[in-house]
């Protein structure tokens, strides 16, 4: 395997000033494709950290995924962090994964359970030949060889989790199987990110050093917004629901351009308090589009390669 420099190195390269890095997904057609290389090219200016490639719930992406996250550290200057789900397959499907990242020159991986596909928080039912939880996932990877595993983390806990202690509980146990850092699920109140981070050190001091890397997603519409949050389990604060409502208007149709504004605004007011809050770096979710994170970028300053 090439051997490629690990999240935990790279984002504690970064020097002065705090490091940022971007989620894609993977396209679903050739028009999808060549707008994510429009990103892609554009990110490549602003010198991301890292750049992570979501798999597609069940694994209905898996070829593209992999090809194009194969694309990416082959043809550009980013550096992919491959996602990997175990919903849907089994450890032999598991195995050649990794075997297929690795054979591109990808080495590290944000290891992840994944949700039930069709409708993400129904049951969750293992496959009959794979893996129960995500830290048993870490394990395989890392039994496999030279891989940098990261996990997801929920600082408003996963709900499926029954409390606050036992979803913290779970995430050290990922974090003592080997993962280096984890990415948190996107929140817009920083007080849950601190909380977080305290019950992690509370719990596990070694554990609680590793990164905790905050997830921030800029809204551009409210309708996809709340579409995302019931998806993943989160929370819009109820006076940032009241700011964003307004923005968006009474009409029949939103008003996209005040609830974008709002926002920017608001991914940038939350950057500014990971940032002075000491923050490790600040992982965007961009839908493979450049603007509104460079736009973010530029309100704090971070954007001096920005085209
Ligand atoms: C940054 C980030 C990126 C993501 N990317 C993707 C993606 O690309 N594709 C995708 O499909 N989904 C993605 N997800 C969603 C994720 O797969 C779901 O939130 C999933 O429900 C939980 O995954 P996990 O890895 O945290 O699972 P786990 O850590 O296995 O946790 C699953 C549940 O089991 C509980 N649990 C864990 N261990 C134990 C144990 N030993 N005993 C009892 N209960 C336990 C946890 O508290 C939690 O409630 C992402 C989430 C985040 C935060």
């Amino acid at each position: 395997m090439t051997r490629t420099p690990s999240i935990v190195d790279r984002i504690g390269a970064a020097g002065g000033r705090i490091p940022f890095s971007v989620e894609f997904s993977p396209p679903r057609d050739a028009d999808a494709e060549a707008r994510l290389w429009r990103a892609v090219r554009e990110f490549e200016r602003m010198g991301p950290a890292f750049v992570s490639m979501t798999y597609g719930a069940g694994g209905s992406t898996r070829d593209r995924t992999v090809r194009v996250t194969g694309d990416l550290a082959e043809e550009t200057t980013l550096l992919p962090v491959a996602h990997l789900t175990a919903v849907g397959h089994s450890v032999d499907e598991l195995r050649a994964m990794c075997g297929a990242y690795a054979d591109r020159g990808i080495s590290n991986i944000l290891v992840l359970r994944g949700d039930p596909p069709g409708d993400p928080l129904g049951d969750w039912v293992k496959h009959p030949e794979g893996v129960e939880y995500a830290e048993d996932l870490v394990r395989l990877v890392r039994d496999m060889g030279d891989f940098h595993v990261g996990v997801a983390s929920f600082p408003e806990g996963h709900y499926r989790a029954p409390d606050l202690d036992h979803d913290t509980r779970y995430l050290v146990s990922k974090l003592r199987a080997g993962a280096e850092y984890s990415i948190t699920q996107m929140f817009f109140d920083v007080d849950d990110y601190l909380r977080l981070r305290d019950r992690v050190v509370a719990f596990d001091a070694e554990q609680g050093a590793k990164p905790i890397i905050p997830e921030i997603m800029p809204i551009t519409s409210l309708r996809s917004a709340r579409r995302s949050l019931e998806l993943s389990g989160s929370k819009l604060p109820a006076r940032l629901e009241e700011r964003l409502t307004k923005a968006a208007g009474d009409g029949p149709e939103e008003n996209r351009a005040a609830v974008r504004e709002v926002g920017i605004e608001v991914a940038t007011e939350l950057a500014e308090r990971l940032i002075s809050e000491g923050a490790p770096c600040l992982h965007f979710i961009t839908l493979n589009f450049a603007r509104a994170t460079r736009e973010v970028l530029t309100n704090l300053g971070l954007a001096t390669h920005a085209a």
